[in-house]
């Protein structure tokens, strides 16, 4: 329970384009903060915390944020690709509330559901639509393990861009002591286990950010063949997304489909370019109201400005935004990206020419594709558009 708020006037105003990225980072500026809002005026910081006593510290710390974040940071030009979110929507609740009564979804910790009949068939037949993407481009199936190389990811630079989302894999180190210690005295006590850090080994794999690295880090240091892929696969993902962890729009555990093209600048783009086309037919048969725009990565707090900028300056990143009728708002529910050349270079794969390969995905996400549904077209099959009516009921 929060025991004190903390009131924080920005030293810088922030500009209304940076009001939800702030707000999404200042969960991992201390672990006294237990929930954080930034006004829409950009004005006002207010922070629950867990204990009083060290507010100067924390008001410190946010400044800081702000000021990495905000300071000399120009709005980025939002270009919209498609606007579809005056499509007809026929519910406008929470559907989270109905889900949790019905125990279609279950929370078994922080950030992690289970989910039952209702959401799993509604995931699966979104999926068997975004498969339809994969047969159209012919993409090859490939399957991805849960872990993913630390090796790999630091050749990423990936430990410089995400920290805060990262989710370690480890075990008890190989030592006789450490395991029957541990194995007598482990218990979950107050908010985890309390084994030692010391137990446990070094850091050799994290649970997977996203899908397509895996199939990137396949072609590592080889040029590739045919100078062109397209792949597709389904993975379970994971973000640690701290505190704002509060729904199902933001889980610490999810799945993603995408469809990944490897090859020459022009066939990633005309690709990318092509699997929105061919999106666009399917999300009006799903009766989805949304907009496609350019958006960036939620960069942390030192990469930020520099990085999110030129994604958007590029348009490296389309998002998907489906809207939430019940709060007035938009969710992404997939993307269309493109990479440039940065994993070729930092891969070292290669054109047939021997310059590096550019790359690009469609990423869906299937939790929060189901929940915008239900969120736009409520419980009862008979309101549904038909095609998903038909195919479900
Ligand atoms: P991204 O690679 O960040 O564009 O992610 C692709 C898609 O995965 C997003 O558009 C979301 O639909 C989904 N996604 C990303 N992060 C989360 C999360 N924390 N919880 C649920 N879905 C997510
Ligand atoms: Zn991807």
């Amino acid at each position: 329970m929060p025991e004190t708020t903390l009131e924080v006037t920005p030293a810088l105003l922030i500009p209304p384009h940076l009001v939800g990225q702030i707000q999404s980072k200042l969960a991992y500026v201390d672990e006294a903060i237990a929930a954080a809002r930034v006004a829409e005026s950009g004005d006002r910081i207010t922070l629950a915390l867990r204990a009083a006593g060290r507010e100067g510290e924390i008001e410190a710390k946010v400044q800081r944020v702000v000021q990495e974040m905000a300071q000399g940071g120009i709005a980025p030009r939002v270009e919209i690709l498609e606007d579809h979110l005056d499509r007809p929507v026929s519910y406008a609740a929470d559907p989270l509330a109905e889900l949790l009564a019905r125990r279609e979804v279950y929370e078994e910790s922080t950030g992690i559901f289970t989910f039952g009949p209702l959401m799993s068939r509604l995931i699966e037949y979104f999926e068997s639509r975004f498969l339809e993407l994969a047969a159209h481009f012919d993409a090859q199936p490939y399957r991805f393990p849960t872990l993913m190389s630390a090796e790999f990811l630091d050749r990423v630079d990936y430990f410089r861009a995400f920290p805060h989302s990262l989710t370690f894999a480890t075990h008890l180190r190989e030592d006789l002591d450490i395991i029957n210690q541990f194995a007598e005295k482990a218990k979950y006590e107050g908010r985890g286990l309390n084994a030692p850090a010391e137990f446990f080994s070094q850091v050799q794999a994290l649970l997977s950010p996203a899908v397509c690295y895996h199939l990137y880090f396949s072609l590592a240091d080889h040029p590739l063949p045919d100078g062109q892929l397209i792949a597709t696969s389904v993975g379970t993902c994971f973000r640690y997304e701290s505190t704002n962890l509060t729904s199902l729009e933001r889980l610490w555990n999810f799945t993603m489909r995408e469809v990944i093209f490897v090859g020459s600048k022009d066939f990633v783009l005309e690709h990318r370019e092509r699997s929105r086309q061919f999106m666009q037919a399917i999300f009006e048969e799903l009766g989805l109201a949304y907009r496609v725009e350019t958006a960036n990565d939620p960069f942390f707090v030192g990469e930020f400005r520099k990085q999110a900028a030129f994604q958007t300056a590029f348009q490296l990143k389309y998002e998907i935004r489906a809207r939430l009728p019940f709060k007035d708002s938009t969710l992404a529910i997939g993307s269309y990206n493109y990479h440039q050349d940065f994993f070729g270079r930092h891969l070292g794969i290669t054109l047939p020419d021997g310059k590096p390969i550019h790359t690009g995905c469609t990423a869906f996400g299937l939790e929060r594709v189901a929940y915008a549904f239900l969120a736009q077209h409520g419980f009862d099959p008979a309101a549904w558009p038909v095609a998903v009516r038909e195919a479900l009921v």
